[in-house]
């Protein structure tokens, strides 16, 4: 599908540094590649809540990453999904009295302009679940075929016209890897499965934890031609490790997502890579972006505690505010929304914007470098916005320098930081 248009990113002088990056499965910083083309595979949405300041968040947290890349002088190759179709979005629809596909469209659309709005870079492949069954119903059928995949019986009125046919799982036996990226213990691995959307207690699979990569034919559901696994529809985390492949080829530079991905999420789509390539290490870094919260709890549309982007944006605030409101905390942190964090974020625009005016400005060749350096550090954006202010206040102090620096100054934060001024 199509993506959105991205903001133009104006050219700096020089080139950044080499972008360390901290790896969740390591629980330390490390060094992305120096040079040659970066890839990057960032888990997309659901569409039925977008897009909330959790999911602006993420995206602008990778954002960061696309654009210090590109300014560290690689070619980026970024992709992108949209879980176009799913159990969630399914629930969803039938509560709203709504058409599936309806939901699926109008929150996607509703996605794409707050990307735009935010001036987030678009990913270069942006891929619905829909259009990659062709890629999942052939990456299944070889796991039947080299037994890493197995069929489990339907229940009563399922399957159509091939009720013989079951839901397949993928068999986590056959990847002795799984289940040491998350570092979580058996237990813990199964509550969360099942608190995910995971069916431990299924009868018929070999292991609890052991995940759905095809879902047959459900009366009232959706369902596509899925070739001699009969029709039905595709299981969540063989989607990305699908779309990933296609897209990206043999190996993820980095496979980014929120923190609530890790597991069971990225370990079971990971363990689909390391099957179908038959490689141990097809991502060669993790990165989770920070959980937002509003009035004490994870955002959640079931709790209705829900801070929207488009809603902000209507009620007045610019959406470079928004921006700034998401970069004055560190990607990777866990953070609580309030209002005065637009009010901070919106007086900071104006400062900005005023420093602006004049046509002089002090001199930004070490703005540049500080943001550059911040960002090569793990995304820092709270020290980059701290080095932009001194700049600003820099140069509206009474008889500030005047050697024409604003210009670089606003080109470095609209290429580095995505805030127009
Ligand atoms: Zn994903």
């Amino acid at each position: 599908m199509h993506a959105w248009t991205s903001p133009d990113i104006p050219a700096l002088p020089g080139h950044g540094a080499q972008v360390h990056l901290y790896d969740t499965l390591a629980g330390a910083p490390a060094p992305t590649r120096p040079e040659g083309p970066a890839t990057l595979y960032v888990c997309g949405i659901t569409p039925y809540d977008a897009t909330h300041l959790g999911h602006a968040n993420t995206y602008v947290g990778f954002d960061l990453l696309v654009r210090a890349w590109r300014d560290a002088g690689r070619e980026v190759r970024y992709v992108q999904n949209v879980t176009d179709v799913d159990d969630p979005l399914l629930e969803r629809a039938t509560e709203n009295g709504q058409d599936w596909r309806e939901l699926a469209d109008s929150q996607t659309d509703l996605f794409r302009s707050d990307m735009t709005a935010l001036r987030v870079v678009a990913p270069d492949h942006y891929v619905g679940a829909v259009e990659a069954i062709p890629l999942v119903v052939e990456a299944v059928e070889r796991m039947v075929a080299e037994g890493s995949a197995y069929r489990v019986a339907l229940p009563e009125g399922a399957g159509g016209t091939e009720p013989e046919l079951g839901d397949v799982y993928a068999d986590l036996a056959a990847d002795p890897l799984f289940g040491t990226g998350a570092g979580l213990e058996p237990e813990q691995m199964r509550r969360v499965f099942a608190d995910n959307g995971g069916d431990p207690d299924r009868p018929g699979k070999h292991e609890p934890l052991d995940p759905l990569l095809w879902r047959r034919t459900r009366p009232g559901e959706p369902d596509w031609d899925g070739g001699s696994l009969g029709r039905g529809r595709p299981g969540w985390h063989i989607e990305c490790a699908c779309i990933a492949l296609h897209h990206l080829g043999p190996v993820v530079e980095v496979q980014g997502g929120g923190r609530d991905l890790v597991f069971p999420h990225h370990e079971m789509s990971e363990s689909h890579l390391r099957v179908l390539q038959h490689t141990p290490a097809p991502v060669l870094l993790h990165a989770h972006g920070g959980l937002v919260a509003y009035e004490g709890e994870k955002m959640s549309k079931s709790r209705g505690n829900l801070v929207l982007v488009s809603e902000l944006v209507a009620g007045g605030a610019d959406p470079m505010a928004v921006r700034l409101v998401l970069l004055a905390h560190h990607y990777r942190d866990s953070w609580e929304y309030t209002d005065a964090d637009l009010a901070a974020a919106t007086e900071r625009l104006a400062r900005w914007r005023q420093a602006m005016t004049g046509d002089g400005g002090p001199a930004a060749e070490d703005l540049l470098a500080e943001v550059r350096a911040a960002l090569a550090d793990d995304l820092d954006a709270p020290t980059a916005l701290a080095a932009m202010d001194r700049w600003v206040d820099a140069a509206l102090a009474p008889g500030a320098a005047d050697v024409g620096g604003a210009e670089l100054a606003r080109r470095t934060v609209d290429a580095l930081l995505g805030v127009a001024l």
